[in-house]
């Protein structure tokens, strides 16, 4: 809407006693439609309020659900934004846990194997490189590569 338009939309709602908005609507250009509620995940809870504000700046069908930009510009919490982030933030994880200059970097794991293969409790050998044993247990789990190493040097 243009500037003269808009002055024009006040000084209507001057003249007939009404707010903008009701004159808006009477001139046919009245505010957002309502969209449908979005979809919810069953036992999801009452809807977040951000999936009200992505829905009330843009609508439901204009915020691209479930990727960086509905999550991030369109600021969508709702389930599929929801899980789009936090399969990101752990995919950032576990990049920075278990990629190179990590804690539990390529190297480390490698000489943590090299320990227990030469007879070290994987207890000792987690001391050895500064971690703790918990987070070599982890990599195992989350790893499955090194689990099986891990697995088979315990069992030399
Ligand atoms: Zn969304």
């Amino acid at each position: 809407m243009t500037d003269a338009e808009a002055a024009t939309i006040g000084e209507l709602a001057r003249r007939w006693g009404a707010n903008e908005n009701a004159v808006r609507q009477a001139l046919g250009r009245g505010s957002r439609k309502k969209r449908p509620a979005p979809a919810r995940l069953p036992g999801a809870g009452p809807a977040r309020y951000d999936v009200a504000v992505a829905d009330r700046w843009w609508g439901w069908d204009e915020v691209p659900h479930g990727t960086a930009a509905g999550y991030r510009y369109h600021r969508c919490r709702c389930p599929d934004c929801r899980e789009y982030h936090r399969a990101e933030m752990a995919a950032l994880r576990h990049a920075k846990l278990y990629g190179d200059g990590g804690p539990m970097s390529p190297a480390v794991r490698g000489r943590i194997l090299d320990a227990v293969v030469g007879g070290a409790s994987v207890l000792a050998a987690a001391a050895a490189v500064g971690v703790s044993h918990q987070r070599v247990y982890a990599a195992a789990r989350a790893l499955p590569d090194f689990g099986v190493d891990l697995n088979a040097a315990t069992r030399r």
